[in-house]
């Protein structure tokens, strides 16, 4: 069972926002949540760069609970789990 609110998602997690970094909309899951991360790129050096781990997030046509049917975006976790109903 599936809720989504107005923007598509489950919960009502917050969402921070960096400027310039990677935590845009378009690579949030719509079911689970799963977001950009950030993190150091460590190199043999002990040399860090900052870097963003990305979800693998697909555009995909859904049937939502109320019968209508929406295109979200959703990692490709959740759509091999069979928990969005392609449309
Ligand atoms: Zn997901």
């Amino acid at each position: 069972m599936l809720l989504y609110n107005r923007e598509g998602l489950i919960n009502n997690n917050i969402i921070f926002y960096k400027t310039g970094g990677g935590t845009d909309m378009a690579k949030r899951c719509a079911v689970c949540g799963k977001e950009p991360v950030a993190g150091n790129s460590v190199a043999h050096s002990k040399k860090t760069t900052r870097r963003w781990w990305k979800p693998n997030v697909h555009k995909v046509k859904s049937i939502l609970d109320d019968g209508s049917v929406k295109r979200i975006n959703v990692c490709t976790s959740c759509l091999k789990a069979g928990k969005v109903k392609r449309a």
